[in-house]
């Protein structure tokens, strides 16, 4: 029996964060009142004409040059036309011809830690559409052009990606990268990140590859993932019966798991895109490239590299500690301030970050210098460990400007190292279990955990153990 591989290929739609639209100076504006961020532009009114919008092109520079996609140094701009209530100008803005970039590759990694490059096959600058909302109404359909011309980068990867999980990793790591950028929230839930899925299956080892399925707009890693599971074994059970089947455009339902379709894919031709005459090309030049090149900040892969080869954490700490980039700045600037870097590691994974629930990095209530005395309580040994995470910490969370020595001065829980305070610790309580004593001494070794015991219960549990230990031992063999 043939045995079938599934082949996937991306197109990702990324809202850009600018200040404003991609081609004229309505604010974007997530979540507002419908139809308040709607100039005359956006409402496509005669005479009205679009400008580029220069945050949108240089956001669109870093994805490209993080992917190792080569720039067009000149891009232009091109009409694909279709009607929809959304698009009041019966055209979007997008880039046909000469997209900002082509080539580069995005490296994933997987489950069972191998890496795999998936290659880019270009990336274009557009516009988004408005909504049309069916839900509000009974009778009507609404519009909300708020989102109407907000900029979107749409990457198109090559078929490389050969499963859901592959997927699923994919959106992954663009999402992270992102956001290290700094260029949109990435956020799936909000629309910001939304994904078309081309979906065919072929022979394993054929170089020939099937008819594919678009399963549109996918708002979750984890249904882009369902809709390769489901769409795959669809395509495969229609082959094992000897059946063919045309390019499809689907829209993937999470409720039942299952793709049905929407329309017929329209071919190229039917957008007639043609050149936009309203937009001169984009010219980029080279010191421009050299200098976003210069800004870029330390990449998500690379951030996690240098925790691992130059910090030495381990790759469960070094991935967690790399996933947002306020997090890991939080963790290198602590690193300067001469953190201990395994304990702080273990603190922020253990501690900081499930305190903070979900929330940035920057809404974390205790000062670095806090942080950083806690810490050092623990390296000195001054607190125990298990001691500092569950009675010093809890303290520390509600007594968040109160120096950590403080506080455990208070809990009564410092460690006692003192030699002097210990040995007349170990003086009573030899005086005051001279039997006891005796039995060690002639040879009953048993004892001595009892005597360690009577010890530690005089200091109320603060005395370092080995000290005690020492000193007891020494004491003993006087
Ligand atoms: P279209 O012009 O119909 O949008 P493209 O050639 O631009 O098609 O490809 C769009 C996306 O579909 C790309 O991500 C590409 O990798 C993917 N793709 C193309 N052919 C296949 C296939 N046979 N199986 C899976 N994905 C495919
Ligand atoms: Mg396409």
């Amino acid at each position: 029996m043939v045995q079938y591989q599934t082949v996937v290929g991306l197109e990702v739609h990324i809202q850009m964060n600018t200040y404003s639209k991609a081609f004229c100076g309505d604010a974007l504006s997530f979540g507002a009142e419908p139809n308040t961020h709607v100039s005359t532009i956006s409402l496509a009114h005669p005479g009205t004409l679009p400008k580029p919008n220069k945050e949108h092109i240089n956001k669109g520079l870093k994805l490209a040059l993080s992917l190792n996609s080569e720039v067009n140094k000149v891009n232009a701009f091109d009409r694909k036309h279709y009607y929809y209530a959304d698009s009041p100008k019966a055209y979007q803005i997008t880039q046909d011809r000469l997209p900002i970039c082509v080539g580069g590759a995005l490296e994933i990694e997987l489950a069972d830690g191998s890496k795999k490059n998936v290659r880019i096959h270009h990336m274009h600058m557009e516009e988004d559409a408005g909504k049309t909302i069916h839900d509000i109404d009974t009778q009507y359909s609404m519009v909300d052009l708020n989102r109407a011309g907000t900029p979107l980068l749409e990457l198109v990867t090559e078929p490389d990606l050969n499963s859901g999980d592959e997927v699923l990793a994919f959106i992954a790591q663009l999402q992270q990268l992102v956001r290290y950028l700094g260029i949109s929230d990435g956020d799936m839930e909000k629309g910001s990140l939304r994904c078309d899925v081309n979906i065919s299956v072929n022979p394993v080892g054929s170089k020939i590859l099937g008819e594919r399925c678009e399963v549109k707009n996918v708002n979750s890693k984890k249904n882009a993932k369902a809709a390769v599971l489901y769409e795959s074994q669809r395509q495969i059970a229609l082959l094992e019966k000897g059946l063919t089947f045309n390019k499809q455009t689907l829209h993937f339902d999470p409720e039942s798991g299952r793709t049905s379709p929407m329309r017929d894919k329209e071919d190229a031709d039917d957008y007639r895109y043609f050149p936009d005459p309203d937009l001169p090309p984009i010219r980029i030049s080279q010191s421009e490239i050299d200098e976003i090149q210069e800004l870029l900040p330390a990449l998500p892969w690379e951030v996690k590299k240098k925790m691992k080869e130059q910090v030495k954490l381990n790759e469960y700490d070094s991935t967690i500690l790399s996933s947002d980039k306020k997090i890991a700045d939080y963790f290198f600037n602590l690193l300067e301030q001469k953190a201990n870097p395994k304990l702080l590691a273990n603190l922020m994974i253990n501690k900081i970050l499930p305190h903070l629930n979900g929330k940035e990095m920057s809404s974390i209530e205790i000062e670095e210098d806090v942080i950083i005395s806690f810490l050092s309580l623990i390296e000195n040994e001054k607190v125990s460990p298990s001691t500092a995470y569950q009675k010093l910490w809890p303290a520390l969370i509600d007594n968040p400007s109160k120096p950590p020595k403080d506080l455990a001065q208070s809990l009564g829980i410092l460690q006692i190292k003192d030699d002097g305070i210990i040995s007349k610790i170990i003086e009573e309580v030899i005086s005051e279990n001279s039997v006891q004593a005796e039995e060690y001494r002639k040879g009953k070794k048993k004892v001595f955990g009892f005597l360690i015991g009577q010890a530690m219960r005089k200091s109320k549990g603060s005395a370092a153990p080995d000290v005690v230990k020492k000193a007891l031992m020494d004491a003993l063999h006087n």
